[in-house]
């Protein structure tokens, strides 16, 4: 198959002045891969900077509450800066330091992967700059607050509809006229050829790490593993301790939003959703757009979730049937966030939660002796904001009113 293809998605569509840069990137990314002794300098790193392997627990109360498998979580909520997105920017960060650059750009959507970019480049001593659509630096003020405090210039873009896609197409701009020493972030499996894979093999750490540890815990592979799907790094991490085992059924649970019917969703993958084939942003996969090619605009509780495009790799093994595709509804989405707080004491990132949902709902179903892995993707403490509103919680409401007035 051709480098940088997954059946018949990915590849690398890029303008002709980047070529050579992404020549340069290849050619560091598969000597690193290459070279056991990097791998190994990556998982040091992230045992000492970011509390690696994180741990897999037995949820012992939601498997009683169900009664039915039992239900494991793999804890990437527990990484440095609360998700797993810290996997992929180390890894970069390590790569970006071995090619002699000093400068690292990236963009970011609700702000997480600006912030955990931010946090690599400090660790690193790099220069750093975020681009973000104008509506979304207004509207995640504290996810800016952290990049700038970190370090990290914050570009609103003031293009187009000033979200994610601006910003991207911003970052591209950018690296255009800095490529001599600067590295694009990219933040998921997703883009142009080489990212897809090499985002995916930084987060098979969690794979890796989820495999040992059900051998050890629960004596053989799991029946089951659930992870929610944005563009696809923590779902494509976790299955790929699973991919060569035709026993363990992989789940991949997208944002179903207001319902698939609504069209207020942000799913390509199950039936309905209308996504359809095309190439933007530097490569093929499924995209939510019209037939005239327009991206659509997509509607998650989790802004994670919120991206028109998906990962090749997991397109392909949508297409051939080894990953499962679900959807998740927001309303499903703060159920099972408080059924896992109540129960376990873990509170769950919204986008994580969808793949807690899909668990809960057939967990119940399976038998006693069957067992099953949630990737929980990371934690909600931070999204406090978005989860207070969601339950529409009176007193948080008046404390920020109160907080509001100090300032006025
Ligand atoms: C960014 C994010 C996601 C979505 O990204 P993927 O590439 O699909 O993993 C999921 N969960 C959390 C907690 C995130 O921060």
């Amino acid at each position: 198959m051709k480098k940088g293809y997954y059946g018949q998605w990915g590849g690398a569509f890029v303008p002709e002045v980047l070529q050579a840069t992404f020549d340069a990137l290849n050619k560091a990314y598969e000597t690193a891969r290459a070279d056991a002794s990097f791998w190994q300098e990556y998982v040091d790193l992230m045992a000492n900077y970011s509390c690696r392997p994180t741990p897999l627990t037995y949820a012992e109360n939601l498997t009683r509450h169900f009664g039915g498998a039992k239900i494991y979580i793999k804890r990437e909520d527990l990484n440095h800066t609360g998700a797993h997105k810290a996997n992929n920017v180390m890894g970069q960060g390590l790569l970006v330091r071995r090619m002699g650059k000093k400068r690292v750009i990236a963009e970011t959507g609700a702000g997480q992967h600006g912030v955990a970019t931010a946090t690599m480049a400090a660790r690193f001593g790099f220069a750093c700059t975020i681009y973000m659509g104008e509506e979304d630096v207004a509207r995640q003020r504290p996810n800016v607050f952290w990049m700038e405090k970190l370090g990290a210039t914050v570009v609103p873009v003031t293009d187009g509809s000033r979200t994610l896609k601006d910003a991207m197409n911003e970052a591209f701009r950018d690296w255009v006229t800095s490529m001599e020493d600067t590295h694009y972030v990219i933040g998921t499996v997703c883009g142009p050829h080489p990212f897809p894979e090499m985002v995916a093999w930084f987060q098979s750490i969690i794979g890796i790490e989820a495999r040992r540890q059900i051998l050890a815990q629960h004596g053989r592979m799991p029946d089951r593993v659930y992870a929610c799907v944005g563009g696809g790094s923590n779902a494509m991490g976790i299955f790929q301790g699973f991919l060569e085992e035709p026993g363990v059924e992989l789940v991949g649970v997208e944002a179903g939003g207001l319902g698939i019917d609504t069209g207020k969703h942000a799913s390509r993958m199950v039936e309905g959703s209308g996504a359809s084939a095309g190439v933007a942003q530097g490569y093929k996969t499924l995209f939510l757009q019209s037939p005239e090619g327009q991206m659509r605009d997509t509607h998650s509780i989790a802004a994670g979730l919120d991206y028109v495009g998906i990962s090749p790799i997991l397109s392909d093994l949508g297409e051939k049937g080894r990953v499962r595709f679900a959807a998740a509804t927001d309303r499903e989405v703060i159920e099972a966030l408080s059924l896992a707080m109540r129960t376990e004491g873990l509170i769950p990132a919204m986008e994580s939660a969808h793949a807690f949902v899909q668990a809960f709902k057939e967990a119940p179903t399976m038998s006693k002796d069957q067992a099953i892995i949630i990737n929980m993707s990371g934690r909600g403490d931070k999204d406090i904001f978005t989860i207070a509103h969601a339950f529409d919680d009176p007193s948080w409401k008046a404390f920020i009113v109160k907080r509001a007035e100090e300032y006025r």
